[in-house]
C-alpha cells in the first residue's frame, strides 16, 4: 500500500536525505521527461517534505530560500531548493489523455506569479500546516481559515483594465502563460465587462475553467459519434477546449469559471478572502458556493470530510479543499515559498481505487538507461480518469507482489497520479499462470543484457551508448518541455527522426534543416507530414538558438542535475565551455580551486560534483557539448533583480516583529543571499537585540549592521 506520511519524528542521516534527493530528482524526470511515474502524488509530496524536514533541521540551504520560479515551463522554480514542488503547474495536469501539445499562442509574463498549492493529507499535516502559520506569525491562536472547494479544471488569470476584459492567459510556468482571450471571451460565466460601481482600474482575477460532469459526459458523446477525440476528463476536456488555436471550437464548447482569487490589482479588493470573494461576486463572477470560514481544525475536518462525501453528487470534479488565511494582510508577510503561497494549502482527498486485467508488460528504457515494466491494461476508469498503463516500478516490485500477465489488479489514482499497482487479486487469477520473468535483455536493437542491481530495485541496460533506446530518450529529454522546449517535437517526431537515422544526438536536432532533403526525402514529404509542418518544426527548433543556459545544462541530462542545480551552474558559471573547464579540472584534483568551487554551489554534496565531473570525462559528452556551443547561444541567468539582488544577509539576535524565518524570506525575495556566518563575503548584518559575536565581528570588519527598524524600512514596512 501506498504509504501516505512520513513517521513524525523521522531523523535522517545525511546519507538518506541525499539518497531522498537524488530519488525525488530522479521522480521529477521520470514524471516530466518519460511520462512514466513510479509514485503515487501522496507518495512524491511525502518524499518533498521529508526533504524539506531534514532541510529544515539541519539549516540546510534550499528549500527555505526558495522563490524564484523554476519548474521551468513547467516549473515556478526554486533557486538551491530541493524541495521544490516540480511536478505542479500545467504539466500534471496537462500530460493525460487529450491533452494535445499546444503551439502557436504567444505567450504572456504574469505580473505577479501564478502559484501552485502545498499539500496536505491527514488530519495531522493539517495541524502541522496550521501551526506553521502561527509560529511564522506569531499567533497563540489559530488564525481564522476559509475554505472552499478545490476545482479541478484549468487556472487563468483575467486582466481587466477600466472594467474591461483585456486579457485572459493560462497559467503555464506559473511565470509565463499563453494568451488565450480570444477563447476566454467564449465563456459566457466569464464577464467581458465588470458589473457595480466602484471598480478598480487594473484587476486580474483568477479562477478554474472547468467542465461539468454532465456537460463533460454530452460533449464526450457528440465526440465519439463524429468519430472525434474522446477526452480522458473533464479536466482536459476543459483545458483541450480552452486552448485551441482556432477559438470557433472553444465557442462551441461548453465551458465554465469559477472565481477564487487574484493577481495584479490597483486598490485592493477587501481585507479578508472571504469579504474578497464576495466583491468578486458583486463583480459578476461566479465564485465557490459551499464554503466555510473557521478557526477551528476540529470544523475544518468535519468539512473536509462532508464535501469529500458529496464529491460523487457534486455537478464537477473536485480534488480536494483548499484553505486560505482570511485576512489578506497576513498574506504579505507569510510569502510563498518554491512556488507555493505559505497561506494556502489543498487538503487532498483520498485516492481513487478501480480494478482492471493486465493485457500486458512492457519494458521501457530511460535516458540513463534505467528499464521500467510497465503493465498495459484493459482500459479503465479510475476516478474519473482512463488509464490503460501504470508503471510496475522495477523488478522486486513485480516479483514482491507477484503481477503476472493476466492479472486483475487493483489499481489506485492518488490525486492526480498515474495509477500505481495496488495488489493482484488472487482469487481472480486465472489458471495456468506464469510468474512474470524481468527480460535477460533489453528492448533495443542491439539486445544489450539487463543489468539487475540494488536487490532488483533497479534495471539497467548495458548498452551504453550503442543501445538507441536510451539515445532516443536522451533527445526526447533534451527537447522536453523543461529542457529546450521545442514546440512540436514530441517523441513520435524524435523516434521518426531517428528511424531515418537524422539524428543521434540533441546537436543534430540544429542541423536538421540545412541537411533536409540530402540523405533522404525532404521532411516535407514524408507521410504524415507536408510543407507546413516541416516549416513549423524547423522554425520551432531555429526558435530555440538562443535558449537560457540553465535549460541547456538541465537537457543534457546529466546524473543527479536537475533543474535547480542545472540553474545554479548557469548562473555560476554563464557558459557551457566555462562550466567544462571547472568540471574537468575539478574531476583531475579534488584538491583543486574547481572542485572546492563545485562544492559551494548551494545543495552541491560530493556525489553531485562528482557525478558532474564524471560526465564531463566522457569523451562523447565532450564532443556533443563543443558541437552544442558550435550551433547555440546559450543565454546566462542573471542574479536576482532585488534591491538586496547579489548581497549576502546575515541575521543575529531576535528580532521583535518578524520571526527570524519571515526575515529570511523576505531578504531571499529580494534578492539577497542569507549567510549564517559573518565572512569576507558578507554584505550587510542586521543585528536585533541580544546580538553578540556576530554584531562584533562585523563591527571588526567595517560591514554595515543595521537593527530592526531599519531593516523594516528596508522592507518598506517600517
Ligand atoms: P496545484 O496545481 O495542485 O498545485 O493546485 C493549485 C491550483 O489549484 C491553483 O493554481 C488553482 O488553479 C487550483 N484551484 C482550484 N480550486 C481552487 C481554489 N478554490 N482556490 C485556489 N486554487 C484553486
Amino acid at each position: 500500500m501506498t504509504k501516505k506520511t512520513a513517521k513524525k519524528s523521522e531523523t535522517l542521516t545525511e546519507e538518506e536525505y541525499l539518497r531522498l534527493r537524488r530519488e525525488k530528482e530522479r521522480h521529477d524526470r521520470l514524471y516530466h521527461q518519460e511520462d512514466n511515474p513510479e509514485i503515487s502524488d501522496a507518495e512524491y509530496d511525502d518524499r518533498r517534505r521529508r526533504i524539506k524536514d531534514y532541510e529544515d533541521k539541519h539549516g540546510v540551504k534550499g528549500s527555505s530560500s526558495l522563490a524564484l520560479a523554476s519548474k521551468a515551463k513547467g516549473a515556478s522554480r526554486a533557486k538551491n531548493s530541493h524541495t521544490v514542488k516540480g511536478r505542479a503547474p500545467l504539466p500534471r495536469k496537462g500530460k493525460r489523455v487529450g491533452a494535445a501539445p499546444l503551439k502557436g499562442f504567444r505567450k504572456v509574463r504574469h505580473s505577479e506569479p501564478m502559484y501552485s498549492l502545498s499539500n496536505v493529507f491527514s488530519p495531522e499535516e493539517l495541524e502541522e500546516f496550521v501551526a506553521r502559520l502561527q509560529k511564522f506569525l506569531r499567533l497563540d491562536e489559530v488564525p481564522a481559515l476559509s475554505a472552499e472547494p478545490k476545482v479541478d479544471g484549468l487556472s487563468i488569470t483575467l486582466r481587466y483594465e477600466d472594467g474591461a476584459l483585456s486579457q485572459a492567459a493560462t497559467r503555464g510556468d506559473g511565470k509565463v502563460g499563453e494568451d488565450v482571450t480570444a477563447n476566454a471571451k467564449h465563456i459566457s460565466e466569464i464577464p467581458q465587462t465588470l458589473k457595480g460601481g466602484n471598480i478598480p482600474k487594473v484587476l486580474e482575477v483568477r479562477g478554474e475553467v472547468y467542465m461539468t460532469r454532465a456537460d463533460f459526459a454530452r460533449l464526450n458523446a457528440a465526440q465519439e459519434a463524429a468519430g472525434d477525440k474522446i477526452f480522458a476528463n473533464p479536466r482536459n476536456a476543459a483545458a483541450g477546449s480552452l486552448r485551441q488555436l482556432d477559438d470557433s471550437i472553444t465557442a462551441k464548447r461548453p465551458l465554465r469559471f469559477f472565481a477564487f482569487g487574484w493577481g495584479d490589482h490597483s486598490r485592493p479588493l477587501a481585507d479578508t478572502f472571504t469579504v474578497a470573494r464576495k466583491r468578486l461576486k458583486k463583480l459578476g463572477f461566479k465564485t465557490l458556493t459551499d464554503v466555510l470560514l473557521s478557526n477551528s481544525t476540529q470544523e475544518l475536518r468535519e468539512y473536509h470530510k462532508r464535501l469529500e462525501d458529496a464529491r460523487a453528487d457534486t455537478d464537477y470534479d473536485m480534488d480536494g479543499i483548499v484553505y486560505k488565511v482570511d485576512r489578506l494582510e497576513w498574506w504579505k508577510r507569510l510569502g510563498a515559498v518554491a512556488g507555493e503561497p505559505r497561506w494556502a494549502t489543498a487538503h487532498k482527498f483520498a485516492a481513487e481505487i478501480a480494478e482492471s486485467e493486465i493485457l500486458d508488460i512492457g519494458i521501457q528504457v530511460g535516458r540513463l538507461g534505467t528499464l521500467t515494466p510497465v503493465a498495459h491494461l484493459k482500459p479503465v476508469n479510475v476516478g474519473g480518469v482512463v488509464v490503460s498503463r501504470a508503471t510496475l516500478h522495477n523488478p522486486s516490485e513485480v516479483a514482491a507482489k507477484d503481477i503476472r500477465v493476466g492479472d486483475r489488479v487493483r489499481l489506485q489514482r492518488a490525486g492526480d497520479v498515474i495509477p500505481q499497482v495496488l495488489e493482484v487479486v488472487s482469487e481472480k487469477r486465472k489458471a495456468g499462470s506464469k510468474p512474470w520473468k524481468f527480460p535477460s535483455f533489453c528492448p533495443c536493437e542491439i539486445k544489450s543484457a539487463v543489468r539487475i542491481q540494488d536487490n532488483g530495485k533497479r534495471a539497467e541496460c548495458s548498452g551504453g551508448r550503442d543501445c538507441a533506446e536510451q539515445g532516443r530518450a536522451r533527445i526526447i529529454h533534451f527537447a522536453s518541455r523543461k529542457a529546450l522546449d521545442i514546440d512540436g517535437l514530441g517523441e513520435k517526431s524524435i523516434e521518426e527522426l531517428w528511424e531515418r537515422g537524422l539524428i543521434r544526438t540533441p546537436a543534430d536536432l540544429f542541423t536538421l534543416e540545412e541537411r533536409d532533403g540530402k540523405d533522404a526525402p525532404p521532411l516535407a514529404e514524408w507521410d504524415g507530414w507536408g510543407e507546413l509542418s516541416a516549416r513549423n518544426l524547423f522554425n520551432a527548433i531555429n526558435a530555440k538558438k538562443s535558449p537560457p543556459l540553465e535549460r541547456v545544462i538541465y537537457g543534457l541530462g546529466m546524473p543527479m542535475i536537475g533543474e535547480v542545480a542545472a540553474y545554479d551552474l548557469a548562473l555560476r558559471w554563464s557558459s557551457l565551455s566555462a562550466l567544462r573547464g571547472v568540471a574537468e579540472a575539478a574531476g583531475r584534483s579534488e584538491l583543486s580551486d574547481e572542485w572546492h568551487a563545485l562544492l559551494a554551489v548551494e545543495g552541491f554534496a560530493e556525489k553531485v560534483a562528482r557525478a558532474l565531473c564524471g560526465w564531463f570525462a566522457d569523451a562523447d559528452n565532450l564532443l556533443l557539448v563543443a558541437a552544442l556551443e558550435g550551433l547555440l547561444s546559450p543565454v546566462a541567468p542573471k542574479a536576482g533583480a532585488g534591491i538586496l539582488s547579489g548581497k549576502t544577509v546575515v541575521f543575529t539576535g531576535t528580532l521583535e516583529r518578524m520571526s527570524r524565518d519571515e526575515a529570511k524570506s523576505r531578504a531571499k525575495a529580494l534578492g539577497a543571499k542569507v549567510g549564517s556566518a559573518v565572512s569576507s563575503q558578507t554584505d550587510l548584518v542586521v543585528a536585533g537585540p541580544g546580538a553578540g559575536k556576530k554584531a562584533r565581528e562585523a563591527a571588526e570588519r567595517g560591514i554595515e549592521t543595521i537593527d530592526e527598524e531599519a531593516w523594516l524600512a528596508l522592507l518598506g514596512d517600517g
